[in-house]
């Protein structure tokens, strides 16, 4: 990097949404119709995203952006949410999202992979009855709803369907608990029939009925998609294990 790239904002070093290097350029916006912003675009030639900057060069920490197109792409989902959708931006709370949103990625990309190490599973304390002591705990997930009903697609809003129970869920290697306000629920991940997830919430869907698993985004866990992949890399992996452990024979069938 030379002196001159240095001296530049962070946004005009490298995207702040898809982390490519040297493929933002600053351009003036256009007003039209008197519609827009007096603001220079950061626009970037790999992800296609644009964003206003509000930058002076006497005060290089001072700047803040605010993005109103970006990729929507599943690799971008942390970035849309808390870049594209956060409405202006001061400097720290930027470069926060966007090393979030790096982290988020290649976490994702990794789980997709099979590999779910970077979780460390433990078992909970204090320890929990409908948990077997040899299981240990990949995901706690809280305000969870089981509920029955089509899940939530298109044309379906997310409250159709009855709300069976509600509380906090524990994923392992071999189950998803619900330790409900009405009772405890239990199921093999080979019950699960598919794990979704959209910009607010995650649904894992059970094989045989219309039950259906639902928790939405807090600022405090993992986000749906994070959640929803995690689910599906546990699940395949159970499903190698039972593969694995078949009786010997069936490999001939
Ligand atoms: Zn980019």
């Amino acid at each position: 990097m030379d002196g001159a790239t240095r001296d530049l904002p962070p946004p005009l070093q490298g995207c702040l949404y898809c982390h490519s290097e040297g493929t933002t350029v600053l351009a003036r916006s256009r007003k039209i119709l008197g519609l827009g912003s007096d603001f220079p675009i950061v626009k970037c030639a790999h992800c296609d995203s644009t964003a206003y900057l509000d930058y002076q060069p006497d005060l290089p920490d001072g700047w803040r952006i605010c993005y109103h197109r970006a990729n929507r792409a599943p690799r971008y989902y942390y970035v849309f949410i808390h870049l594209r959708k956060a409405g202006w931006l001061s400097a720290a709370q930027a470069l926060l999202a966007s090393t979030n949103g790096f982290v988020q990625r290649a976490r994702v990309a990794q789980t997709q992979a099979g590999d779910v190490s970077w979780l460390r599973p433990a078992s909970p304390n204090p320890s929990l009855p409908l948990l077997p002591p040899a299981e240990r705990v990949y995901l706690t997930l809280k305000g969870v709803t089981l509920q029955e009903g089509p899940p939530p697609g298109f044309l379906i809003r997310a409250t159709a369907g009855t709300t069976l129970d509600s509380g906090k869920a524990y994923v392992t290697a071999q189950h998803l608990y619900l330790l409900g306000q009405r009772r405890d629920w239990s199921h093999p991940l080979s019950d699960i029939r598919v794990a979704t997830y959209d910009e607010t919430s995650w649904t894992v869907s059970l094989e045989g009925n219309e039950r259906h698993y639902r928790g939405v985004n807090v600022s405090d866990q993992f986000d749906a998609q994070l959640v929803a992949t995690i689910i599906d890399a546990l699940r395949g992996r159970e499903r190698r294990d039972q593969i694995n452990n078949r009786p010997s024979g069936w490999g001939n069938l």
